[in-house]
């Protein structure tokens, strides 16, 4: 596969991650199999859609978002873990 195609492919699943709630989780599992086995990272825009540490997928009950000194926290409700990111000015 061609890198623009792993990103199509990872954009896709993200996307049915998105509609697929009750297999959201295995949805961004095998997004994050597929870009380290080719060598590509999860754009940006969708490494904020779920928690890095157990894979789940970012929807209305299972997080919470914080800002912190020019940080964006998220909260993971699964793993109770953090991921954090910067907020871009
Ligand atoms: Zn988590």
């Amino acid at each position: 596969m061609q890198k623009k195609e792993v990103l199509e492919t990872i954009k896709k699943l993200f996307n049915e991650a998105k509609l697929n709630t009750d297999k959201a989780d295995r949805y961004v599992e095998l997004a994050r199999k597929i870009g380290m086995k080719f060598n590509v990272p999860i754009p940006r825009e969708l490494k904020r859609k779920f928690c890095r540490h157990c894979n789940s997928y970012f929807q209305k009950s299972n997080y919470r978002i914080r800002t912190r000194n020019k940080m964006i926290v998220y909260t993971c409700f699964k793993c109770r873990k953090y991921t954090k990111f910067k907020i871009k000015d």
